[in-house]
This record gives C-alpha cells, structure tokens and sequence, in this order.
C-alpha cells in the first residue's frame, strides 16, 4: 500500500531557461488522508507548485511522482489528473456547462466512464458537497462558495482520492470562504478525501496537519501549525504574519496575562481566556 499520494523531490520549474526558477529544491511528501496547507505571499511559487503535483507542469529538475507515476511520463498524463484533482481561484473560470450536472459530468467522458454510470456518480458527488438540489440549475446564478462546491464535486466525481485546492477561497466573502472550507475538511475527516490546500489565510492554515511555507520558490519553513506559527520572526521576512488570534494571544502573554503558547484557533483563545477567568476568580 502506497503510503505517499504525491512525493517531490528536489524539483525546480523554471518558465524561462534563463529566468530565476519559480519554484527551487522543493522535497515533499503528501501522505494519504493528510490535510497540508501550503502558504505564501503573492508570486511565492504556489501556483506553480499546485500545478507541478498534478502534472500540469513538468520539473525542470527532479521529480513529481503522484501514486508512483512520474508526471514526466506523457502515458500516465490522464491518470495522473484523474487521481489528482485541481479547484481554482476563480469559481467562475471552472464551471462550463449551462446545468450544474452536466459541469460535474464534464471530466468523465475524457476518462472513459460509461454512460450509464455517470447519473449515480454525479449524484453522490454533489451529495458529498450539499449541492444535490442544485443538480439542475444553471452554476451562473450559484454563490461564489456554491460554484466552487460544485468544481469540488467535479473532482469527486472523477473519484480523484486527492485535490489541490489553490486559493479555492480567496475570491470567496466570508460565508462562502467558511461553506467551502467545511465542506473540505468533512470530506477530509470523513471520507478520508487527501487534501492540498494552498492558502494566503493564516487561519485557515492554522487547522491543517501540517504547514508548508514558501517564499521566493523555496520551502523555507515546515511544520505542524503551531511550530510554524512559533516562528513569527520568519513569517515577517516572508512577508507573512502569525494568524491574528496567535498575535493577540501573545501580545497578551507579553503584558503579563498567563495565556499558553500555540494559540491558533478562535477556540483556542476562548477556552485560554475561560482558563484565564476561572483562575481569577478562584484568589
Ligand atoms: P503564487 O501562486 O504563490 O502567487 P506563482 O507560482 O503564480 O506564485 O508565481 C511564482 C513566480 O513565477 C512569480 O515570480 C511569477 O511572476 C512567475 N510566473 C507565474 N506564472 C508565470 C508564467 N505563466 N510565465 C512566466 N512567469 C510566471
Ligand atoms: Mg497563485
């Protein structure tokens, strides 16, 4: 059994021969049912990275193995990006048909499911997201956090066991940010989907197993959330900062309150402050 859904090793892309490589010595490796957030400023090497894991780009140097295939091998091209599903940004780019089912159908054909297969496959997957009434609306008149459950079920559908979310929710308001993000780690959690979730919201990355953080191409910090959050020095020269829950929490702790480290989450920060209150009211 293949422990690893994607293993990196020491790649580096570069769109120009000439050019400074976009992403430089990357290593890493995607365990299955892991939830791993990448995190970077603007023109970090995300992208690039995203599209490097499901063979969308080539490495100009090492190698991008997903499910032990090489994406530098052409013959394993549709495999590869049936096996690793990718969610955009713009939730308006991915959806192309004129009924929500039909966009969930769009990548079977090119796999060779049979037609009749399609309905109850489709069913499910838009199931999976909460969006089976939608079925057979029109995706223009869905919210941004809807189109991009409905990108998300594409992808299920494909029964890809690993998607790359890049910045699914950076065009998305609040709500919508909070629907995609929990339907994700249900299917996470429940479904044992794998998960790449690349992200510029601290708190967001706060909930993953694992971080990644990248700058100037390079995984330059790596960790679980807490330990990387632990090193807001770093964070600052990558032009990044400590989710803002962790800022307060150790603001607080600098004036003298009795606060833990690795404050991470909003919930984190109540159960410290009922800790804080409880002790208080006890002298
Ligand atoms: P991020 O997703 O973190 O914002 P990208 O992977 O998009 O970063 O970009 C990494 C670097 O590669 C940046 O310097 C960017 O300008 C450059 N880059 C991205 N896409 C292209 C492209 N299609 N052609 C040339 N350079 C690119
Ligand atoms: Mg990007």
């Amino acid at each position: 059994m293949l422990k690893n859904l994607i293993e990196i090793e020491n790649v580096s892309f570069s769109y120009e021969e000439e050019g400074e490589p976009a992403v430089k010595n990357v290593s890493l490796s995607i365990p299955k049912g892991a939830f791993y957030a990448v995190l970077g400023q603007n023109g970090s090497g995300k992208s690039t990275l995203a599209k490097l894991m499901n063979g969308l780009y080539k490495p100009s140097s090492g190698t991008v193995k997903v499910y032990g295939m090489d994406t530098a091998d052409d013959d394993k091209t549709w495999e590869i990006r049936q096996r690793a599903g990718m969610v955009f940004q713009n939730p308006d780019n991915q959806l192309v048909a004129t009924v929500v089912k039909d966009d969930v159908a769009f990548g079977l054909e090119n796999i060779g499911v049979p037609t009749e297969d399609m309905p109850a496959r489709i069913e499910q997957a838009l199931r999976d997201v909460g969006m089976q009434e939608f079925a057979d609306r029109s995706p223009h008149h869905l919210s941004g956090g809807q189109k991009q459950r409905v990108a998300i079920a594409g992808a299920l559908a494909m029964q890809s066991d690993i998607i790359i979310f890049d910045e699914a929710t950076a065009m998305l308001d609040p709500r919508g940010r909070q629907e995609v993000f929990s339907v994700v780690q249900q299917l996470n959690r429940n479904r044992g989907l794998t998960v790449v979730w690349i992200t510029h919201y601290m708190e967001e990355a706060a909930l993953a197993d694992r971080v990644f953080v990248m700058h100037r191409g390079e995984v330059v910090l790596e960790g679980t959330p807490s330990e990387v959050f632990s090193h807001a020095d770093i964070l600052k020269k990558c032009k990044l900062r400590q989710p803002p829950v962790t800022e307060i929490a150790e603001n607080l702790r600098e004036k003298g309150f009795d606060i833990s480290s690795g404050v991470l989450t909003a919930e984190d920060m109540v159960r410290e402050v009922k800790r804080l209150c409880a002790s208080s009211w006890k002298k």
